[in-house]
């Protein structure tokens, strides 16, 4: 399956302060953005942390929108959305957050430029991204990446489990 060139996805995580809380609302604020709408968003999933540090377990979704803004501009939109939740980037990599929102996909789009590298980098290797991108498209093929059911076959879904909404 093509994508639409206007349309994006983005990934949702939280594992402090009500993480589930946080991922519902961060799923209302996308759906606020300028020139924006979105049209779909997965099951809630609860997930193992990755790495090494002890952390609660995260809450993972993944949001489908259409938009007229630029990867740039989205991008940019999203960690203002991350910020008003209270991140701050201060924290070890991989450490606990109130909100992590990554650009995944834009259309059929490859960027690699300073601060934005789309498809998402991590986006091939995670259950808790691949999943849930899944249930929005399942015939989805990965731009360089190749088709979604391929990577989903490769991933280790342990720690990973659908929770209610
Ligand atoms: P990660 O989400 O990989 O654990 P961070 O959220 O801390 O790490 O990293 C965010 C930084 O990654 C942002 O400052 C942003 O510029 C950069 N970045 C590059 N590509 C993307 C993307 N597709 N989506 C989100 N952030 C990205
Ligand atoms: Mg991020």
């Amino acid at each position: 399956m093509n994508l639409d060139p206007r349309v994006a996805f983005v990934a949702l995580g939280s594992n402090l302060d009500e993480p589930r809380v946080h991922v519902l609302r961060a799923l209302a604020e996308l759906s606020e953005l300028p020139q924006t709408r979105c049209t779909g968003h997965s099951s809630l999933y609860s997930s193992a942390p990755l790495g090494p540090v002890d952390q609660p377990a995260f809450v993972n979704a993944v949001a489908r929108l259409e938009t007229q803004l630029e990867p740039r501009e989205l991008l940019d939109a999203l960690l203002g959305i991350e910020r008003t939740h209270g991140r701050s980037r201060d924290g070890a990599r991989w450490g606990p957050r109130t909100l992590d929102l990554d650009l995944l996909l834009y259309g059929e789009r490859q960027i690699d430029e300073p601060g934005l590298t789309v498809p998402h980098p991590g986006l091939t290797a995670r259950a808790f991204v691949l999943y849930p991108l899944a249930e929005l498209a399942p015939g989805l093929a990965i731009p360089g990446a190749g088709p979604l059911h391929t990577l989903l076959s490769q991933v280790d879904p342990g720690g990973l489990t659908a929770i209610e909404d």
